[in-house]
């Protein structure tokens, strides 16, 4: 019964990517365990809007999504406040894009 790996993937055209986001997923899993990632919480600062934000407030975001291609490498893992994960999930890319030019603005006063 060794041989049934392919069976399901009928049903599913992009398995490759698939596995290719699990992998970057369980990858997140390890990192967010480290003790870069402690550093990067330890800071209580979020890395979009600068606002300074309890450590166990901030949560691991990827800066290119993994569902996008982005790899769950320190190059593309930020440590960002609730406001600015949920926003940059629903906004559209130019819009995040626009947010951030607006909140660096801001934080530069
Ligand atoms: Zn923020």
């Amino acid at each position: 019964m060794k041989h049934r790996k392919r069976a399901a993937t009928n049903s599913h055209p992009f398995y490759g990517d698939d596995a290719e986001i699990k992998r970057n997923r369980q990858k997140a899993r390890l990192l967010r365990k480290s003790q870069w990632w402690k550093r990067q919480c330890a800071k209580g600062r979020c890395h979009y809007c600068g606002q300074p934000t309890a450590p166990n407030e901030l949560t691991m975001d990827h800066v290119v999504p993994i569902g996008r291609g982005g790899k769950s490498t320190k190059g593309n893992v930020v440590a960002a406040c609730k406001t600015c994960n949920s926003k940059k999930k629903y906004l559209l890319p130019m819009e995040w894009d626009e947010y951030l030019q607006k909140t660096s603005k801001d934080s530069n006063q």
